[in-house]
C-alpha cells in the first residue's frame, strides 16, 4: 500500500522527530497505535496534554470530533487524521439543523452537551461535559433551569438518575455501547462469577443494572488498576483490554459481545475506530493533506471560537 516499508514504526518515529508531531491515541485504537503513541487516553485528556506541549503537529488517532477538539483547543498547530472517513455514530445521530429546531422549542433552556458530536453542535452548545465530569457540572446549574442534554439519550438517563435532576433528552445514542447483547452478559456473569462488571454509561439502563462499577474509559481503566488480579467483564470498546491488561498483568477481561443482524457473536469493536492503522498513521505522516486516506484538519476561525467557549465553559466548571 503505498510504499510502506518494512521498519514501519521506526519510520513513524523518524517523521515524527522531523516535524516535532506529537501522537495521541485514544483507549480504543488497535494495540499497535496505542503502544506508539507518545499519549494514550481519552479525548479530552489527550487534547489537553497535547495543548500543553511545543509540538507543531497533532496526529490523532481517534475520530473525528476528538480531532476538532485538539484544534480547537491548539489553533496553532497543525492537526492531522490517519484516516478522514473515522466519523462516529453518536456524533452522526445530532445534526445541526435538527437541533437548532429542538432548541428553538426549548428557549430557555440550558444546553449541556456531551463531548461526544461534532464543532458545529458544540458551537450550538452552552457547556460541553465528558462522562467523567457531567456529574459534576449539572449539579452547578440551578435547581430550576431548565436542562437539554445532548447527544447521548444513554448517558442523559444515567445522569438523570445520578444527579436526580430531569433534563430534556434528545435520543442519540453509540452504535458500540448500545448493542452489546445483555444475553450475552448474563452468560458471562454466570460462567465468571467472581467478575465484577465494569460498563460505560453510554449502555443503555438494562445493561447497567448489571454492573458493578459505572465510569468514564479512564474511571474504568482506574477501577481496573486498583483491584489488582481481579477478573472484568468489560462493557466498553474492548481495546481498552490492552491499557487494563498493561496496568493489572494479572487480571483476568473478558469482552462482551453483540448479535449481530445473521444471529452471530461477534467482537464489538468500535468500525470507525478501526479505520485508522499503522500504515495510514505513516502515510499522513509522510503525505500530510496529500495522504490518501486521511489529511489535516480544517475548521472554519468562526465556528472554532463559537465552539471553543462551551470547551472553555467546562473547564471552568470542572
Ligand atoms: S465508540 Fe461510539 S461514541 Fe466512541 S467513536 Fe465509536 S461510535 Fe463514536
Amino acid at each position: 500500500m503505498n510504499n510502506i516499508p518494512s521498519n514501519l514504526e521506526q519510520e513513524i518515529l523518524r517523521l515524527k522527530k522531523e516535524q516535532n508531531a506529537v501522537i495521541l491515541a485514544h483507549f480504543y485504537q488497535d494495540p499497535e497505535i496505542q503502544d506508539i503513541a507518545d499519549f494514550i487516553g481519552d479525548s479530552l485528556d489527550l487534547s489537553r496534554k497535547a495543548e500543553a506541549t511545543d509540538a507543531d503537529t497533532i496526529i490523532f488517532c481517534g475520530v473525528k470530533f476528538m480531532a476538532e477538539v485538539a484544534k480547537i483547543l491548539s489553533p496553532k498547530k497543525r492537526v492531522l487524521i490517519p484516516d478522514s472517513k473515522a466519523g462516529c455514530s453518536l456524533e452522526d445521530s445530532c445534526q445541526p439543523i435538527p437541533f437548532a429546531e429542538f432548541k428553538k422549542k426549548h428557549p430557555g433552556a440550558i444546553v449541556v452537551t456531551y463531548i461526544n458530536c461534532s464543532a458545529e453542535i458544540k458551537a450550538l452548545s452552552d457547556i460541553i461535559v465528558t462522562s467523567s465530569n457531567a456529574k459534576k457540572i449539572i449539579e452547578q446549574i440551578p435547581a430550576n433551569q431548565e436542562i437539554i442534554f445532548a447527544p447521548d439519550q444513554h448517558l442523559g438517563r444515567y445522569l438523570e438518575k445520578t444527579t436526580g435532576r430531569k433534563m430534556i433528552l434528545w435520543n442519540g445514542s453509540c452504535v458500540v455501547h448500545e448493542q452489546f447483547s445483555e444475553k450475552e452478559l448474563v452468560k458471562l456473569i454466570a460462567n465468571h462469577p467472581q467478575a465484577k462488571v465494569i460498563a460505560h454509561p453510554e449502555c443503555p439502563e438494562s445493561l447497567l443494572s448489571h454492573a458493578n462499577h459505572i465510569g468514564s474509559t479512564s474511571s474504568l481503566l482506574k477501577f481496573t488498576q486498583e483491584n489488582q488480579g481481579g477478573e472484568f467483564i468489560v462493557l466498553t470498546e474492548p481495546h481498552i483490554i490492552h491499557q487494563m491488561a498493561k496496568k493489572n498483568p494479572s487480571g483476568k477481561f473478558y469482552d462482551c459481545p453483540f448479535i449481530d443482524k445473521a444471529g452471530c457473536t461477534t467482537c464489538n469493536n468500535c468500525p470507525y475506530m478501526q479505520l485508522n492503522n499503522l500504515e495510514k498513521l505513516y502515510l499522513v505522516l509522510r503525505d500530510g493533506d496529500k495522504a490518501k486516506f486521511g489529511g489535516e484538519l480544517s475548521m472554519n476561525e468562526d465556528l472554532r471560537i463559537k465552539s471553543e467557549k462551551p470547551l472553555r465553559k467546562m473547564l471552568e466548571m470542572s
